[in-house]
């Protein structure tokens, strides 16, 4: 804020014989500060600056959140990614509010449904892939796709439950647990022989070379879920399941 003084003195002035000079204009104010694109910059509370360089890359700490599943999202579940039928009660899920980054490098936030029993750990596998600033495309509840798992992965769209069989069998996937979350799943197909799913997804069968969001042996999204005690599908035997981690390794 800035405050202006004025100082007033003296007798009045004469009055102009020519016309008087136009008014000065009041300095403009200065322009705000522009937002900080990051609300820290030093460590300290809420701040996290992984590294210990003369200048650290500091950003919010990590903070995620649990919480039942509210009504409004029970309804947009149901008939979606969650009918009468499903091996679990919408009362064992758990909604977990995922900060991320982005492939622009932004912070956000996705939404995660998953086992109420295994939220606390997931949440904290995500904490590490933020620490570590991985970027993750999106993450919506697959109910924005109408629980099609095909144009959720289409749209490389990250997401744990769904109340669906395992593709082209009749048992249920772990995903129908909430015990499987698929990662980038464009960047990270499912790879079995020629088939790649998503088929848009083809480009990303190499592994050879990982895109920024790709899911590597050796990278953070396999170690945070080993932490967790989960697996990795690109571990697989066979078929390679790049995008899929799965508390019971399936
Ligand atoms: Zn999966």
């Amino acid at each position: 804020m800035l405050v202006w003084m004025l100082a007033c003195a003296g007798a009045p002035p004469p009055e102009p014989v020519v016309a008087a000079p136009p008014p000065v204009e009041a300095p403009a104010a200065p322009p705000e500060e522009p937002a900080p694109v990051e609300r820290c910059s030093a460590p300290g509370p809420g701040c996290t600056c992984p590294g210990d360089g003369e200048s650290p890359a500091c950003f919010p700490a990590y903070d995620g959140s649990i919480g039942a599943i509210p009504p409004d999202v029970r309804a947009d579940m149901e008939g979606r990614s969650w009918r009468l039928g499903c091996p679990v009660p919408v009362d064992d899920l758990a909604l977990l509010m995922v900060p991320h980054w982005d492939d622009d490098g932004a912070i956000v936030r996705g939404e995660l449904v998953v086992a109420q029993s295994a939220s606390v750990d997931v949440l904290a596998a995500f904490g590490a892939l933020y620490d570590a600033r991985f970027p993750i495309h999106q993450m919506k509840r697959v109910d924005a796709y109408g629980a099609d798992d095909r144009a959720s992965m289409a749209a490389d769209n990250t997401s744990a439950f769904n109340c669906r069989p395992v593709a082209g069998t009749d048992r249920w996937s772990e995903h129908a647990y909430g015990l499987a979350i698929d990662i980038n799943p464009l960047q990270n197909p499912y790879v079995s022989g020629s088939r790649v799913s998503p088929p848009e997804g083809a480009k990303y069968a190499d592994r050879s070379v990982l895109s920024p969001g790709g899911i590597g042996p050796d990278g953070v999204v396999v170690r945070a879920f080993a932490d967790i005690g989960w697996r990795w599908g690109g571990d697989w035997a066979a078929a390679k399941d790049y995008q899929h981690v799965s508390k019971s390794g399936r």
